[in-house]
Parts: structure tokens; C-alpha cells; sequence
């Protein structure tokens, strides 16, 4: 088992298996979330994970949507803030990497939109590179639709 826990340790989850892939993301948003270069996110499968304790304590927000649903959501402990899981995750779902106390057995594979990377962000590592196009082709198997305009934050003008 590869158990995971937040700062305070109120949540606590473990997973038998992680899936991948396992990318870290520069996304203006996961930027903010993390407040850092971006986040380490890994793929695992509901039936591999198990939310042991601090249920109450995991909060959830719905950013406003940049390009297409579904919304960008942040899930976090309300006692310390750390990024967590999701309260009650179905199908594939992505872990924040840095929660994870023991190894998972895999290592990052790429980094994802990277066209959205702080100026200061220096790629230290020889993985593949991913625009938010392109990622976005591999991800769905055709090109992001041309009619929608990327934007890298959300204006109140757009409301
Ligand atoms: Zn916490
Ligand atoms: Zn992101």
C-alpha cells in the first residue's frame, strides 16, 4: 500500500496501485493552487484508492471555466490547506504527487502545458514536453477546437 496524508494529517488515503500517467502540470491554475511551478499529479483508479480518515475535512472548489467543462476543482484540507484527493472520486482520477508518503513505484513522465509555465520555471529534466494543444490531442485524439479561445487566467470581464 502507498499511503498519502495532508500537512495537518486530518486526511489520510492509501492506494494499492497507481496507474499514471504521471505528469506535472504548469497550468496557470495548478500554479496557483500549489503556489509553486505547478503540480505533480499521478493517475489512480477509484477502485484502487481508500479515503482513510478526515472526510469532513476535505473541501472542495469549483474555479470558473477557462475554456470547457468540466471546471477546474481544487480539493484541499480545510484545516491546513494542503491540496488533497477528492472527497469520492469515481473512475480515473489524479492524486497530487507530494501527498504521498511512500514511493508509488513510478516516476513523472512529462510535463503538460508547459506554454503556460512562470518565466522563472526552468525544466531541469529531459522529460517530454506537452503544450496545452497538445496534450489535449493526445488526451482526446483530435485537435482542440479551433473556435475556443486559450486564455491563461479567468477575467472578471468574462463573467
Ligand atoms: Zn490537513
Ligand atoms: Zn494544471
Amino acid at each position: 500500500m502507498v499511503r498519502g496524508s495532508c500537512l495537518c494529517g486530518s486526511v489520510t488515503f492509501q492506494i494499492s496501485d497507481a496507474v499514471g500517467p504521471f505528469e506535472i502540470c504548469h497550468c496557470n491554475r495548478c500554479r496557483k493552487k500549489s503556489g509553486s511551478n505547478g503540480i505533480a499529479m499521478i493517475g489512480v483508479l477509484a477502485e484502487h484508492y481508500q479515503l482513510i480518515s478526515g472526510a469532513s475535512y476535505i473541501q472542495s472548489y469549483a474555479a470558473p471555466i477557462l475554456h470547457m467543462e468540466p471546471a477546474y476543482t481544487s480539493n484541499f484540507c480545510k484545516s491546513c490547506g494542503s491540496p488533497t484527493p477528492p472527497l469520492e472520486p469515481s473512475g480515473f482520477f489524479e492524486i497530487p504527487a507530494g501527498l504521498l508518503d511512500d514511493s508509488p513505484g513510478m516516476a513523472p513522465d512529462k510535463h503538460i502545458y508547459t506554454d503556460f509555465s512562470a518565466g522563472w520555471d526552468k525544466f531541469s529534466d529531459d522529460l517530454p514536453r506537452y503544450t496545452l494543444k497538445e496534450i489535449y490531442r493526445l488526451r482526446h485524439g483530435r485537435d482542440f477546437p479551433p473556435h475556443i479561445e486559450i486564455k491563461t487566467h479567468y477575467d472578471a470581464d468574462d463573467a
